[in-house]
């Protein structure tokens, strides 16, 4: 099914997975989608390794798993280090697979590895795959602006190309203070954005990643948030539980305000996408 038929007709609820390291076996993430199946999700996205790990044949098999299971799969597919037969080499891999749905970006530039220049940014790599083929296609936005981006009205800018390339809909970067959504939304919709925008939310539930969030994504910590993590941060099940809370309460608000759906990073914990599923699902699909 294609994600932007499915926010026709319901607000989206869906899950993202990621591929284990080359040198893990693959049979971990099936174990944790074998669990996750039960719990309704509107589609599940499978991330692709921009930096050069070598999981993009995991990502591809992960998703035709998903399919399988009689679930609607999206392939995350980053083009900063790819050439273009590259990248119609993994369309084609993804149409024979039947895989109707992609979630195109630019991926993260690594330091190490000097970027090709056939896709600078995902608006090039969306008009690319409109030549391949007939895609549902996703894009990635940033409630509190892309770090490359001098302000976010530049990078809402740059979002409207992408949304004039073709993307059909949109996921965000996570975020804990849902006043950087709104105002997002609103911005967005002035700039004649009108596509649907799913809320990314991923709840934190142990220290490392508290840390990695600090260090890496660049989100905005709310005062409440560090408060929570800073009581519980010694006792890992009330940091999980007080982390789904937060997840919860974000879910709940959003939905209150009229969010177009809610994408999980669900870190491949089963456990954690269970508990929100049963909180929220009702809510969200009510
Ligand atoms: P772009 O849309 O190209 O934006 C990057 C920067 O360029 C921004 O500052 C933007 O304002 C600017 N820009 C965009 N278009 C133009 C234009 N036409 N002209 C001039 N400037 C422009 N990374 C992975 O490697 N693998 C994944 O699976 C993955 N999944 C993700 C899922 C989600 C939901 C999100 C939000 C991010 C994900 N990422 C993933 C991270 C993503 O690759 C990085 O955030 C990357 O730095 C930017 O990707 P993008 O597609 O948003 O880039």
């Amino acid at each position: 099914m294609r994600i932007k038929d499915i926010f026709k007709e319901r607000t989206v609820f869906s899950f993202e997975v990621f591929p284990p390291k080359k040198t893990s076996s693959i049979d971990v993430i099936y174990k944790t989608l074998d669990e996750m199946k039960g719990l309704e999700p509107d589609f599940i996205s499978v991330t692709f390794s921009a930096g050069g790990s070598g999981n993009g044949g995991f990502a591809c098999d992960i998703a035709s798993r998903i399919k399988e299971m009689g679930i609607t799969p999206v392939i995350h597919l980053p083009c900063i280090n790819n050439t273009k037969e590259e990248i119609s080499a993994t369309l084609d891999e993804i149409k024979e697979r039947g895989i109707e749905n992609i979630l195109a970006l630019r991926g993260d530039i690594n330091p190490d590895i000097p970027p090709k220049t056939d896709f600078l940014h995902a608006s090039d790599l969306i008009t690319f795959i409109k030549t391949k083929g007939d895609f549902d296609i996703a894009g990635a936005c940033y409630p509190e602006g892309h770090p490359d981006s001098d302000s976010l009205v530049d990078d809402i800018i740059n979002l409207r190309k992408k949304v004039e390339a073709g993307a059909d809909h949109l996921i965000t970067q996570l975020f804990f203070d849902n006043e950087y959504f709104y105002d997002f939304r609103e911005k967005a919709a002035i700039a004649g954005i009108n596509v649907p925008i799913e809320a990314g939310i991923m709840p934190v539930v142990n220290k490392n990643q508290i840390e990695r969030m600090v260090t890496t994504c660049g989100a905005s910590l709310p005062k409440k948030f560090v408060k929570i993590m800073q009581k519980y941060e010694h006792n890992p099940e009330a940091l999980r539980d007080a982390g789904i809370a937060y997840a919860v309460n974000q879910i709940v608000d959003l939905v209150a305000n009229g969010v177009d759906g809610i994408h999980l990073y669900t870190m491949n914990n089963s456990y954690v996408a269970r508990k929100i599923s049963e909180a929220v699902l009702g809510i969200i699909r009510s």
